[in-house]
């Protein structure tokens, strides 16, 4: 999409309370000389005295929670923002966890509880096929947005293995390494994920369409 000339983007609120999250794509941004600021930082700069909104994920899709997230900090700050959602998806259970991948066993959205019964669905399973997915959703104005997704693809180990990362990363193995996303990570092996590549593309897109001011 078309921006509009006179519009330099320097800024992008990221919809997330989670620091790791927000760090991440912090990196992802800087080449791209995008600067990324958490909705409390947004607070402060734009001296916003409520609290940011952390709206029910209610969609069903991974693309409509992400829009969920970026509107609800956008309806509340004003700002360009970027929204994101994530999750598992598993071949032979028809794509679960898929949007439940943080609550699989059960709403209390425990990690470890999640991979045991995720390890326990695939006992006797033989396609072990996976995918991380991410998708993202910038506002840029009323009227302006934009969105990327993009794949990280895997297989489930047999065990848990390694104590990096978080989720579901030690039962998830990178093709192509036979290590598990928590072995990579463990060892300082960068990957890029699926969410640093969804992110690269939307960067690229938002920096090849704006005029530095
Ligand atoms: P959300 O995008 O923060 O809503 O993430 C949803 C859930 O998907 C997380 O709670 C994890 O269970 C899983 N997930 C998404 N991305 C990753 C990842 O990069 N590593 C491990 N688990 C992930």
């Amino acid at each position: 999409m078309e921006r509009k000339k006179s519009m330099y983007l320097e800024e992008l609120i990221f919809a997330t309370q989670n620091a790791g999250k927000l760090a991440e794509v912090k990196k992802t941004a800087e080449p791209y000389k995008i600067k990324i600021l958490s909705p409390k930082e947004a607070a402060a700069l734009k001296k916003i005295t409520t609290a940011p909104p952390n709206p029910q994920e209610t969609a069903d899709s991974f693309a409509g929670n992400a829009e969920i997230k970026a509107r609800a900090i956008y309806n509340w700050c004003r700002l360009p923002v970027i929204g994101d959602d994530s999750g598992l998806e598993v071949e032979a259970l028809g794509g679960a966890p898929g949007l439940y991948s943080s609550r699989y066993a059960g709403p209390e959205q425990n990690a470890a509880l999640n991979r045991k019964k995720l390890l326990k669905e695939l006992k006797n399973e033989t396609n072990r096929r996976a995918r991380y997915v991410s998708f993202i959703y910038a506002v840029l104005s009323d009227d302006q947005f934009l969105t990327a997704t993009d794949t990280l693809e895997g297989s489930i180990a047999l065990e848990e293995r390694g104590s990096g990362g978080f989720g579901y990363d030690s039962v998830f193995v990178v093709n192509g390494t036979g290590l598990t996303l928590a072995e990579l990570k463990e060892r300082g092996i960068p990957v890029k994920t699926h969410r640093i590549k969804a992110l690269e593309r939307l960067f690229k897109e938002i920096s090849s369409s704006v005029q530095p001011a």
